[in-house]
């Protein structure tokens, strides 16, 4: 029997996390030391839209490079774990009523590579990812997370990898910039929601009116949330890996639910 385990939003940011070293990639580092080691690693990152909701199922997923323009360093970085046929094949099966489909067309992105290198350096635990369909609003979303529950209770550690405020057009290249007010505002409103487990906020997350368009001026990176969101039980306690805002309009809040 495994223990039931507890499911997490990563706020990913820039890529260049992946090789720097700071408050927030130290403290999602430690964010694994006391969770039971996982038997799979399901991401959902906001970095894999499809028309229709797929799941990786190659034993050997390629890593992918899908950033332009950044340092050799970042390119250099190599993260390779196996994936998990079989526990594809348990997701897919969980969630068949709904069309889900597997596919051996995606790999693992840097949504996910860029953090697990600092969660699970070793890369010895199976990855795979689930994508987001792009054709669907933010309560199938939610309702989606919700049928993954089941899996916490079979040793797969569920991952969310995005950004609660993702706004690159008006970002300031200095990480270390004052964060925008909209963007302190958003992040601790959705913050707040998931401590209450207020999810009707956090799925009309638009009723915030301004600040709401400016952190989530296109969706992908806020509905990996949805599934976390989804996924928290009453029971659940919430702590906060990290909260903070990097480059004024990037937030790296992570979260650790049950
Ligand atoms: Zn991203």
């Amino acid at each position: 029997m495994n223990e039931k385990m507890p499911v997490l939003f990563i706020g990913h940011g820039s890529p260049m996390n992946a090789v720097l070293s700071n408050e927030y990639t130290e403290a999602i580092s430690k964010s694994t030391e006391n969770i039971p080691r996982p038997e799979a690693i399901l991401v959902i990152s906001a970095h894999w839209e499809t028309d229709g909701t797929f799941i990786t199922s190659s034993d050997s997923p390629e890593q992918i490079y899908d950033f332009y323009g950044f340092p050799k360093e970042l390119y250099d970085i190599k993260y390779k774990p196996t994936g998990s046929k079989k526990y594809a094949q348990i997701v897919a099966d969980e969630l068949k009523e709904l069309g889900v489909k597997l596919t051996e067309k995606w790999g693992i992105d840097h949504g996910a590579w860029s953090v697990l290198r600092h969660m699970y350096p070793k890369a010895d635990i199976p990855v795979f990812q689930m994508s987001l369909n792009r054709l669907k609003d933010e309560q199938y979303h939610y309702n989606l997370g919700k049928k993954l529950s089941k899996l916490r209770d079979k040793g797969i550690l569920i991952i969310g990898s995005g950004d609660i405020v993702h706004n690159l057009r008006i970002m300031d290249y200095d990480t270390f910039a004052l964060p925008f007010d909209f963007a302190t505002e958003f992040d601790n409103y959705i913050s707040g929601s998931i401590e209450h487990r207020e999810h009707e906020n956090i799925i009309a997350y638009q009723k915030l009116g301004e600040s709401a368009k400016l952190s989530v001026p296109t969706k992908e990176h806020y509905l990996p949330l949805l599934y976390i969101a989804g996924l928290q039980e009453e029971s659940d306690e919430v702590n906060f890996i990290y909260k903070g805002i990097q480059n004024g309009s990037i937030s790296m809040t992570s979260i650790k639910i049950g």
